[in-house]
């Protein structure tokens, strides 16, 4: 049997995800997802259903079969399940205990390591033994997200927070445009630096946020925080929390909104561009008249290399060469030497041209592209324009007819640019995919055009990622046990 199915999925590329269906199986973290697997000739095997959350069976480990019976019995032991792992305080209760909280003099106010949870004075007794935060000021409340541990289970729940720089520019970048709500989908940080400007008195910038981290409800009311599941489109909250982010979205006619997202990177592109077109058919609904064509403004902070595949799904979206970079992302971080590349940027459905980049940083305006680049971003003439993607000036080839890394040549056994000391993909063994020789799995003709992007992508992908992984500093992520499950090999690998 396949581990977690999104964790296989993640694994071996040979899996699609068919995404959200009607009458899936829950888990604790709402309907599962139908994944089906893909093998070396076979077109597909059996489907399945697995959390649509987790890519760790650690952290969830349904499974099942898309055709399997399921007994009553194991149905409602499910249920009994799903009842049992939810949070053990309603995010009404949390609002409670906040107000209570506030009323309480500094010396009182303690914040558990362990649980993760501010404490009243009557739950002291129960956290003896456990590490706790003592004077948590109304400043500390206002950034739950320096208080709160960042979650750093890289395959379910990584949560990288944008430096104060990014997020500055991010708030500046809306208000310029003239945004007054901000859907807050995964961007913590974001909503708290609006949350906390809330009370000046020429602010007018609210954010709801939406993200599947319940600690945020112990510091936000229900108008301000939905617990929610980004690749399912699942509201915790029911029909209630639902109706907020309609509401939301409805104001003012549903004008001046625009959709913030900063998914975790390991995350299927399918699933989360299924889940944002709902709240973008969520934000439609709402329209009286006018913009009837229009999509609601989104800005969706991924790497670079999913390009193609969030054009896939957003033809309308167009890649930004700004980079983002996060304060919990050693890699990413500007040093003595000065900026690190980070390989995350904006891709965004408004028009290029209006995204004001910070010269300062050494973006300036290509009128020929009509949109900021970066500074070593070159415009070329053969390709018409600014071509780079990481930041480096790019080379054209003129055999590729495109411009490449510049770290690539020419591969006249590959007939196309790569690394130096690549292998060549031109070798006597069998294709894996359609068994005939001259080419390797990832170029072969049998497989469509997006199949090998997107196992460029994930190739690409997994590099990166690990080189993350290896240099994301350890301090945050080992201090809370709890909160740093160990990694479980997925039982059936590709081999
Ligand atoms: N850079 C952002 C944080 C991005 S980290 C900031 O500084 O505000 C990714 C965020 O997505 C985290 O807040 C994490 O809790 C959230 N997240 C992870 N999986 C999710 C899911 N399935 N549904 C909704 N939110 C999720
Ligand atoms: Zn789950
Ligand atoms: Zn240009
Ligand atoms: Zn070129
Ligand atoms: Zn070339």
């Amino acid at each position: 049997m396949a581990g977690s199915g999104a964790a296989a999925a993640e694994g071996s590329g040979g899996l699609a995800v068919l995404g959200p269906v009607s009458g899936a199986p829950c888990c604790p973290h709402g309907p599962a997802l139908l994944f089906v697997k893909t093998s070396q000739g076979k077109e597909e095997e059996r489907r399945f259903y697995a959390c649509s959350a987790c890519r760790d069976r650690k952290d969830c480990n349904f499974f099942q079969w898309e055709d399997e019976k399921v007994s009553e019995a194991r149905l409602a032991a499910r249920e009994e399940y799903n009842r049992s792992h939810q949070p053990s305080f309603t995010h009404r209760q949390n609002v409670e205990r906040f107000k209570n909280f506030l009323l309480l003099p500094l010396p009182k106010r303690r914040f558990c390591q362990e649980c993760q949870q501010l404490l009243l004075p009557a739950e002291w007794e129960k956290h003896l033994d456990h590490q706790f935060v003592c004077d948590i000021s109304n400043a500390q409340l206002k950034s739950p997200s320096q208080l709160l541990c960042p979650l750093l289970n890289k395959k379910t729940n990584a949560q990288y927070l944008f430096t104060d720089r990014s997020c500055q520019f991010l708030l500046d970048l809306i208000i310029d445009l003239g945004f007054r709500r901000v859907l807050s989908v995964g961007t913590p940080r974001l909503h708290e630096m609006i949350q906390s400007k809330a009370s000046q008195e020429d602010f007018r910038v609210r954010s709801l946020l939406l993200d599947i981290d319940f600690r945020y409800s112990q510091f936000y009311t229900e108008d301000e925080f939905c617990h929610y599941n980004m690749f399912n489109h699942y509201f915790f909250g029911g029909e209630a929390a639902h109706e907020i982010c309609r509401k939301f979205l409805y104001e003012d006619n549903g004008e001046k909104v625009i959709m913030v997202t900063d998914p975790p990177f390991g995350g299927l592109v399918e699933a989360l561009a299924s889940s944002f077109k709902k709240l973008m058919a969520m934000w439609k609904e709402t329209e009286k008249e006018g913009h009837n064509n229009q999509e609601m403004p989104t800005f969706w902070i991924f790497p670079y290399f999913f390009e193609a595949r969030i054009l896939e799904f957003f033809p309308s979206f167009s890649m930004m060469d700004y980079q983002v970079d996060y304060d919990n992302h050693a890699l990413y971080k500007h040093g003595k030497t000065g900026r690190r590349q980070s390989p995350v940027r904006i891709f965004t459905n408004l028009t290029p041209s209006m995204i004001v980049l910070p010269v300062e940083e050494g973006y300036r305006f290509c009128a020929i592209c009509q949109r900021y680049v970066s500074s070593g971003n070159q415009h070329c003439e053969m390709c018409n324009a600014c071509t780079s993607k990481d930041g480096r000036r790019w080379k054209h080839c003129i055999l590729c007819k495109k411009c490449v890394k510049p770290s690539w040549f020419h591969c006249n056994n590959c007939n196309c640019c790569a690394l130096q000391n690549h292998t060549c993909e031109k070798t006597d063994a069998g294709c894996f995919v359609c068994g005939k020789a001259g080419h390797k799995r990832s170029t072969c003709p049998s497989l469509s055009r997006s199949r090998t992007t997107c196992q460029a992508d994930k190739k690409q992908r997994q590099k990166t990622l690990n080189r993350v992984k290896m240099r994301i500093c350890n301090r945050s992520a080992m201090k809370h046990a709890i909160f740093s499950r160990k990694k479980v090999k997925n039982k059936k690998k590709k081999t």
